[in-house]
């Protein structure tokens, strides 16, 4: 995942994220901080000198500051916390869609500060990068530096921020990320915005100091990313959307591929406002087939529940494959969760043996900004470990 670096432009003096040590002593105050320097030399098996030597360059940078202090019970007297700085630098992540593009500043530890967007009807890649440079100029207007840029985008990407396909804007081999550099003189890091929107959870979110954990998307296609051990499970083919064919329900609709009941033709939005339009005889939104549901209208009410039992039915997969320790629930469809609570568990329920514990689910809001939130975090990673994701 980390190779073909190209180097990046830092101003921080006297680290370079590149300094293997030095980047583990930053990333680990950055996720679990503040905390005490025996704290971090015992996480990270250092050295007291070991961990001066490397904690003092950070501190000199204002990366790392001494914050406040606490009793230290095993010593019994108080000792000084190290913690980032999450004002000291800036990153900018944005999502980009078919028309649209939404972006966030974001400080070091992912707090969301300014958000602004951009439409746009042109989709050449000229037209849309340089949509990009100027949602860039407005979002940086009046902050003194961005370190980083990072762009979420369903597709399949290459390294150096080049995608290889992106079918929503009609692309293939548009060297975006290089493309916004030149515009904007800024380090960009281009990413597949399900991977972005994993990795937020990963660091900052519900999936932060677990061992596994998992995500599923919902909305115009349906996304499944995995972290295990620290690392989020991926390959080439991630931008695919390898959950999408799943098969859920052995009698729902097909999809464009011929499969009967899978995870398209059951899940997205387009399947569920599909079916409860042909039911009531009249075109619906996703949001109004939701709404019906939530205020009982009894066609809208059964399309809603047997999605949520298929979700379920997925959850449950997930969950006896991968072993997750808590189920993150996001994207812009993500309301089915709720209405359709009760079907999600019944489905769940159903594929699990009775013994085990049932898995926490962590719904988010379904908002955008998530999604442009997870490309600063991709930014953030690129900055503090050194590395181009891809
Ligand atoms: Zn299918």
């Amino acid at each position: 995942m980390a190779s073909g670096r190209k180097p990046m432009r830092i101003t921080t003096p006297k680290w370079t994220p590149g300094d293997g040590a030095m980047r583990m002593v930053a990333l680990e105050v950055l996720i679990h901080g503040p905390m005490s320097r025996s704290e971090v030399a015992r996480r990270l098996d250092l050295s007291p000198g070991s961990l001066t030597r490397l904690s003092t360059p950070l501190l000199e940078s204002g990366l790392l500051v001494d914050v406040g202090e606490q009793v230290d019970r095993r010593v019994g007297r108080p000792v000084q916390l190290l913690d980032v700085v999450p004002a000291s630098r800036h990153f900018i992540g944005m999502k980009l869609m078919a028309g649209e593009v939404l972006g966030v500043v974001a400080d070091l530890r992912a707090n969301v500060v300014a958000s602004a967007g951009r439409t746009f009807k042109d989709r050449s890649p000229e037209a849309v990068a340089d949509s990009i440079a100027e949602l860039v100029a407005e979002l940086r207007g009046g902050r003194p530096e961005i370190t980083a840029i990072g762009v979420g985008i369903g597709g399949l990407l290459e390294e150096h921020g080049f995608v290889r396909s992106a079918p929503f804007l009609d692309w293939t081999d548009v060297p975006l990320g290089m493309m916004i550099e030149q515009r904007t003189g800024i380090p960009t890091v281009v990413e597949n915005d399900l991977v972005a929107f994993t990795e937020y959870e990963h660091w900052f979110g519900a999936g932060r100091g677990l061992d596994r954990f998992a995500v599923v998307t919902l909305g115009a296609g349906i996304g499944y990313g995995l972290v295990i051990h620290d690392e989020i499970v991926r390959n080439d083919e991630f931008g695919i959307g390898l959950v999408g064919h799943w098969p859920l329900d052995p009698y729902g609709p097909v999809c464009s591929e011929g499969h009967r009941g899978c995870a398209k033709a059951v899940l997205t939005d387009t399947a569920i406002s599909q079916a409860v339009s042909q039911a009531l005889g009249r075109p619906l939104t996703y949001a109004a087939a939701i709404n019906l549901a939530a205020g009982g209208e009894a066609a809208a009410r059964r399309v809603v529940d047997d999605a949520g039992r298929s979700l379920g039915r997925l959850l449950a997969a997930v969950a006896n494959l991968t072993m997750p320790e808590t189920v993150v629930i996001g994207g812009e469809g993500v309301r089915l969760a709720e209405v359709a609570a009760e079907a999600v568990e019944a489905g769940m329920r159903a594929d699990r043996d009775p013994r085990i514990r049932p898995v926490p689910l962590t719904i988010r809001s379904g908002d955008n900004t998530e999604w442009a939130r997870g490309a600063a975090v991709v930014a953030i990673q690129t900055y503090v470990l050194g590395r181009r994701t891809i």
